[in-house]
């Protein structure tokens, strides 16, 4: 078969919140940009879909009228407050100034896909896995699963936590310590919700997982369990049978379970966590997103990560052809940018991920005590929101 080829001067793997924001920052620069995708929009990606609070403001830093489109978009649920429930069944209300929301991934990743879209410079090539990568010193070439090949001077690689090109590029290998794994189903008619309002469980079997309970527009919820890896392992933990678990035998959740019905399945996933540094540049490459292992340790959100990494990443690319420069020196100031903004953030989550690992027994002392005392319950409120 005749092979077709494709030129462009950025080629973005993945079109996930990562490659989709790095995309948008792209729009400006005259460049030609391809986004490799392998599904097809709207896809769903497992996920519990909380998008943070600070994401308008990554999308304004970009373009302001990204911003004001995700104020019009329409299918998320608002939330300022976390619901958090302690080991002892006790719930601690913790209020954030700044609202973030909880969206399915079908449509908040389809929401970016359509922004994307209408910029001219960007050509998005849906159902194309990149499945090999080469790079030289003069260009990046990709191999993909449609027999299309693609020539270009720069890769950001934002296809998440399964990245091909990270295995390709880095020979990165997994580390249970700094993964995680979870899983989530979407459910209709939970009882007890509130508006505004998303719930961690820290149940006492799961430590330190969490059981989360997420609302979304209609009525429906995303529920789900994650965990770190080393536990799932070490335990033999079957992640989907714990979630059923919790749901049919804790007392305050199982009644609150007894008129829901699971609108989907059970679906799982990875999660690379922030908590380690790995590689994230080199020559004529950026990696992004999950692809970077950027989550938070502690609360598993990476949306938030992606895009901000996305940003940079395409900002990066601008700074490339404008020196024409693509060494592996010149991208070490991504790595600065990246890790300046992500990282102290994630090494305070992921000692506060420890500490809840080795006791336990602080997170019912902390509810208890800010239950009690509304100074202590101020100071968790001002802790988690700076960090
Ligand atoms: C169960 C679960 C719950 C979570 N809950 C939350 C949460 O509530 N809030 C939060 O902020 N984060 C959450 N996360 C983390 C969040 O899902 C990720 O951090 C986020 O999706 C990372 O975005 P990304 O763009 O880097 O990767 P992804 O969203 O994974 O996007 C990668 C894209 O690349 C495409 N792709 C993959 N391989 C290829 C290839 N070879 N060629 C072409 N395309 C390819 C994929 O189809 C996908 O579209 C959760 C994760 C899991 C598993």
């Amino acid at each position: 078969m005749q092979k077709e080829f494709e030129e462009c001067d950025v080629v973005i793997c993945g079109g996930g919140p990562a490659g989709m924001t790095a995309a948008l920052a792209l729009a400006d620069s005259g460049l030609k940009v391809v986004v490799l995708e392998k599904e097809h929009f709207p896809r769903e990606k497992i996920c519990g879909g909380a998008v943070a609070a600070y994401v308008p403001k990554v999308l304004n830093t970009i373009n302001p009228a990204y911003k004001q489109a995700l104020e019009e978009f329409t299918l998320k649920e608002e939330v300022n407050t976390c619901r958090v429930f302690a080991p002892n069944g006790k719930a601690l209300d913790l209020t954030f100034s700044e609202s973030g929301f909880i969206s399915k991934r079908l449509d908040f990743d389809n929401f970016l896909y359509r922004m994307v879209s209408q910029i001219s410079s960007v050509k998005v090539m849906q159902g194309t896995k990149l499945t090999d990568v080469k790079i030289t010193d003069e260009s990046v070439f990709i191999s993909t699963n449609n027999d299309i090949r693609i020539n270009a001077k720069l890769l950001i690689a934002s296809d998440g936590a399964h990245s091909v090109a990270r295995k390709k590029l880095t020979q990165d290998t997994i580390d249970l310590y700094h993964h995680s794994a979870a899983v989530r189903a979407y459910y209709r008619n939970v009882e007890g919700m509130t508006a505004g309002v998303y719930e961690l469980h820290f149940c006492k079997d799961i430590l330190p997982g969490y059981f989360w309970i997420f609302p979304l527009p209609d009525n429906c919820a995303n529920v789900g369990l994650g965990m770190l890896s080393r536990h799932i392992a070490v335990n033999k933990v079957n992640l989907r049978d714990e979630m059923l678990k919790i749901i049919q035998s804790v007392p305050y959740i199982q009644k609150r379970f007894a008129n829901a019905e699971m609108t989907d399945e059970i679906r799982a996933y990875d999660l690379p966590l922030g908590s380690r540094k790995t590689i994230i540049s080199g020559k004529r490459f950026l990696l992004c997103g999950d692809a970077a292992s950027l989550i938070d340790p502690a609360t598993g959100e990476g949306i938030g990560q992606a895009m901000v990494s996305g940003r940079y990443a395409g900002w990066q690319a601008k700074a490339c052809f404008e020196k024409n420069d693509f060494g592996a020196d010149f991208m070490k100031q991504y790595d600065k940018t990246v890790y300046d903004k992500l990282w102290l953030s994630n090494r305070r989550r992921y000692r506060l991920q420890k500490t809840i690992d080795k006791r336990p027994w602080v997170l019912n002392f902390g509810v208890n005590s800010a239950l009690n005392f509304r100074f202590i319950h101020r100071m968790i409120e001002k802790f988690i929101a700076q960090s």
